[in-house]
């Protein structure tokens, strides 16, 4: 299993810009999608993060990372999906405060471990916890705007239903069958889909995975929180997957 390098916040070519919020969207109870519009274009590759930083009247500064949702082939902004924590100190600020209009400093594209292109082939292997989703939205979004039918198959472990973010999007996409499958693990609701399941993802769940998908997984990438990641990967080495197969994208909690 490798992780992602650290991003490098010293990398000239990375700069802050200011970015203005041209639409909110609430996801889900918890999480709300901020549709940016940077000076300058951000271009990047679906999976790919940017840093976000806020300024205190008293010039306090707090900066974060935020996986980018939307695809790269989308012009009119970048679209990230925030989460809210209740006890933190940034995303209650995008919950609570932020409104359309808003300027707000960005600087990316950063990362360049945890991406997909369709030109990388598949079958893909996308397994997500959480607000960990977003950027494998980001490839399947790049995914579908290219017409690609690269065999793709998303788990995406969530509280319940209504947790899960894109959903009408991502329900959409499998209906598609153009080679795309969503399976849900929800983990405190019981499932509502055939490729569903009701409980934590293991090992066991993996299995059944890979064998949905045509062939074995050539590209496996996993985010979320570390216990998912760790879970995930776990699940993904047990079925037989080699190590170095997998990237991961580590989110903390
Ligand atoms: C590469 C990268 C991409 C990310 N992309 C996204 C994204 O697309 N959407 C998104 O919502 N978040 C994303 N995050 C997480 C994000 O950067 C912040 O950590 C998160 O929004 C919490 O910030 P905060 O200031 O609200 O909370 P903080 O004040 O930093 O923390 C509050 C409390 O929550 C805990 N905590 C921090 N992060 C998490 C977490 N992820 N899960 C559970 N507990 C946590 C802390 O330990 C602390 O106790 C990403 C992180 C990384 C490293």
């Amino acid at each position: 299993m490798t992780d992602p390098p650290p991003s490098s916040p010293g990398d000239p070519k990375l700069h802050w810009q200011d970015a203005t919020i041209a639409a909110i969207t609430a996801d889900t109870p918890r999480v709300k999608s901020f549709l940016f519009a940077p000076a300058a274009p951000i271009p990047f590759r679906a999976g790919q993060h940017v840093d976000v930083r806020l300024t205190a009247p008293d010039g306090y500064q707090a900066e974060r990372s935020y996986s980018i949702a939307s695809a790269p082939e989308r012009t009119d902004g970048i679209e990230l999906a925030i989460e809210r924590l209740g006890d933190g100190e940034v995303s209650p600020f995008f919950h609570d405060v932020a409104e359309v209009g808003d300027a707000i400093e960005l600087r990316g594209p950063i990362g360049g471990h945890f991406v997909w292109s369709v030109e990388d082939g598949g079958p893909l292997l996308l397994l997500g916890g959480g607000s960990g989703v977003v950027p494998l939205m980001s490839m399947l979004r790049h995914r579908a705007a290219q017409g690609s039918h690269v065999p793709a198959l998303l788990l995406f472990s969530a509280r319940t239903f209504d947790d899960v973010i894109f959903r009408d999007e991502l329900i959409a996409m499998h209906d598609r069958n153009d080679g795309f499958k969503l399976s849900l693990a929800l983990t405190r609701d019981a499932p509502r889909r055939a490729e569903d399941f009701g409980r934590r993802v293991d090992p066991a769940m993996v299995a059944e995975l890979v064998a949905r998908l045509p062939a074995p997984p050539r590209h496996l990438l996993i985010c979320g929180g570390n216990p998912f990641v760790e879970a995930a990967a776990e699940g993904a080495i047990a079925t037989g997957i080699a190590p170095a197969m997998i990237r991961t994208e580590r989110y903390g909690g």
